[in-house]
């Protein structure tokens, strides 16, 4: 008989781990909270890291299909617009041996719903999991609707940054807003006037802001985000999360808030004051843009965030991060593609050494993503002789600046 994993969020983390474990041969049941699988958001770019896994998971068709390959990195200075630097990224299949695809999260999300149902992964949606309950024999959920099951051999715990279950699990408190929101649009390139178009992935880089866009959609679209160091009227807020109301806490959460457009231009008008006048047209672009709350937790101190006894704890839900590096997906793949390595399907005495290995082996890596996400804000927003410095070197080094070998290169569960 094969073991029974109970999988808490059906969102890319869960159905990723969903996948892994699968492949492994283990009997997964996903269970998600809303009333259908879908994910809400606009773009998300796959490190070469990523899509090595996908590529060992029987996606490569399916990743060709909806991914797109960019031909450059580009990094651009907000105000003069010079380029300072380039790296292209069509070469990421000949320097790692896998390309650097971006493509729609909901692209994403729906192809790894496949490859969970083509393995035949139990989905069960409306299904909340309010309580896991660690046994020496197994995991015991509870569920919202007042059901309990206990034939869990491992559960993981993959609810996003909101997690209540690892609220209740590692009781360390819940994620903290970073002063730090994106407003995010899709826009027809068809629409753009030809200076727009693009093929590239682009950052331009400005005084704590930056603007990030590439193509989606076969290329047909661009995915254009600006994230911006402000606090919404909306947020009572102060560094002491404590401060912020219950209702405050509840507008974060539910936050893929559409404003109206003339709300949306008076912020990012504010915030990218002085953009480059391609940049500006951009921004101007009347489309429904959407404002989202980056919240997170610091860096990951030891390997007991990821695993407790029969439990794993992956993607948001164990490491949250700021957007800076392009790896919050990514790792939770990553996540799912070692836990599915190290945890037997068969010796249900080992899942509890097992769930240790996955720990270990990725806890430092998530811990470094994290880090570098935060050094690459101060990065991108920095001012005075620091924004000096960094076109310099960028102009300078180039390419050598922009690649992350340690990242793409890596290989999940060697
Ligand atoms: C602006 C922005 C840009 C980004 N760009 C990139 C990028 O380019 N590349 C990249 O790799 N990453 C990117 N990310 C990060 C990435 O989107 C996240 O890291 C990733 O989506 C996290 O997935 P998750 O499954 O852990 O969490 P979620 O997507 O939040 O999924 C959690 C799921 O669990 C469900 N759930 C919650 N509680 C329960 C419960 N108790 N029981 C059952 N179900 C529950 C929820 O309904 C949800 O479906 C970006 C993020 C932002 C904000």
């Amino acid at each position: 008989m094969t073991n029974a994993v109970l999988i808490a969020g059906g969102g890319i983390a869960g159905l990723a781990a969903a996948v892994g474990l699968a492949h492994a041969g283990w009997r997964p049941t996903v269970c998600e909270r809303a009333p259908a699988f879908s994910e809400v958001g606009a773009g998300v770019q796959l490190g070469p890291n990523v899509t090595r896994i996908l590529h060992a998971w029987g996606a490569e068709a399916a990743l060709d299909l909806a991914g797109f390959q960019p031909e450059r990195l580009l990094a651009r200075d907000l105000h003069s617009g010079e380029v300072l630097a380039s790296l292209s990224l069509k070469d990421a299949q000949h320097r790692y041996g896998s390309p650097y695809v971006t493509m729609h999260r909901a692209a994403l999300h729906g192809l790894l719903l496949q490859l969970a149902q083509s393995h035949n992964v139990m989905l069960h949606n409306n299904q909340q999991v309010q309580k896991l309950h660690d046994q020496t024999n197994g995991v015991t959920a509870h569920y919202s609707n007042g059901v309990t099951h206990t034939s869990h051999d491992m559960a993981v715990v993959a609810d996003g940054v909101w997690s209540q279950l690892r609220l209740q699990l590692l009781g360390d408190g819940e994620a903290t807003f970073t002063g730090h929101i994106a407003y995010r649009a899709l826009m027809a390139q068809t629409d753009l006037p030809a200076t727009l178009r693009t093929q590239d992935v682009t950052v331009w880089m400005g005084p704590n802001a930056h603007v990030v866009h590439y193509p989606v959609r076969g290329g047909e679209w661009l995915n254009v985000v600006c994230l911006l160091e402000a606090v919404p009227a909306e947020v009572e807020w102060s560094e002491h999360q404590n401060t912020l109301t219950p209702e405050g806490w509840q507008s974060l959460q539910s936050w893929n808030t559409q404003q109206t457009f003339a709300q949306t231009q008076q912020s990012l008008q504010h915030a990218l004051r002085g953009a480059h006048s391609h940049l500006q047209q951009l921004i101007e672009h009347e489309v429904d843009w959407r404002l989202w709350p980056l919240c997170g937790r610091p860096p990951m101190r030891g390997a007991h965030e990821h695993a407790i006894g029969r439990v794993a704890l992956i993607g948001d839900a164990a490491h949250p991060m700021l957007p800076y590096l392009a790896q919050g997906a990514g790792m939770a793949i990553e996540d799912a593609f070692e836990l599915a390595q190290q945890v037997p399907t068969n010796a249900t005495a080992d899942v509890q050494q097992g769930l240790l290995r996955f720990a270990k082996a990725r806890w430092q890596r998530n811990a470094r993503v994290q880090h570098r996400a935060i050094r690459n804000g101060n990065i991108f927003h920095a001012q005075g002789p620091l924004r000096f410095a960094r076109n310099m070197g960028l102009r300078v080094l180039g390419a050598r600046l922009m690649d992350v070998p340690w990242l793409y290169g890596y290989n999940a569960g060697k």
